[in-house]
């Protein structure tokens, strides 16, 4: 979920169509047209990247004059859906997705099974990744591969690869950190009864 009170202006003057906004803007709002930075004024989520990034300063938030709220309700999906995406991104629903939109993990996964197929739309629908912008994509990329959605890697800055988890690890990296303290077998053990025990106790509250 995200208020949006603000949106990118463009001081044509100053824009050198250098495309640098285009290609961080989490939400695709911007567009350089002939040689000029446009802002989609439904798209701005008013993240402030394309302003803090911009290389010659020609870019700065403004106040919108009617604010809004981007959000996807979980409850418009089949419960079971996200759980079985969640189970499968090995992610809590509840989790927070986005710390700075106070975004959750179900509420990614319903706007995924409502028709979000990219780190992108997933942005625009729910307004993750539009705060810090610190370590944005991994959650969306990992739960657009649970649910079997590989999206392309657009042109731009604001894409990397997904960082690993524990269930990644391979045998070989394994054995290789066997000798040094680590535990990674019994880690996965631990974590998945600790869920199990979670799911457990969530079930039984709705008996
Ligand atoms: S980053 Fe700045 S100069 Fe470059 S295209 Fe965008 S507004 Fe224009
Ligand atoms: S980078 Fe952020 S502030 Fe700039 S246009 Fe995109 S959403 Fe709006
Ligand atoms: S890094 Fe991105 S996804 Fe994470 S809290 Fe900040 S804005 Fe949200």
């Amino acid at each position: 979920m995200r208020l949006v009170k603000m949106i990118a202006q463009v001081d044509m003057d100053g824009c050198i169509g250098c495309k640098i906004c285009e290609r961080i803007c989490p939400t695709l709002a911007m567009e350089v047209v002939e040689g000029k930075a446009k802002v989609n004024f439904e798209l701005c989520l008013s993240c402030g990247n394309c302003q803090q990034r911009c290389p010659e300063e020609a870019i700065k938030m403004v106040k919108r004059e009617k604010p809004f709220t981007v959000f996807v309700d979980p409850e418009q999906v089949d419960k079971k859906e996200i759980e079985r995406i969640c189970a499968r991104a090995k992610m809590n629903p509840e989790q927070l997705a986005c710390y700075c939109t106070e975004t959750r993990v179900k509420e990614v996964v319903a706007a995924i099974l409502l028709g979000a197929d990219t780190p992108e739309k997933i942005s625009q629908k729910t307004g993750i990744r539009t705060g810090c912008k610190v370590e944005c994509i991994q959650p969306a990329l990992r739960l657009l591969e649970a649910a079997d959605i590989k999206p392309e890697r657009p042109e731009g800055y604001q894409w990397y690869g997904r960082t690993p988890t524990i269930w990644d690890i391979t045998d070989e990296i394994k054995e290789l950190y066997s000798g040094r303290g680590f535990y990674f077998d019994a880690d996965i053990e631990l974590l998945e009864k600790i869920a199990r025990q979670k799911e457990n106790h969530e079930e039984g509250k709705n008996e």
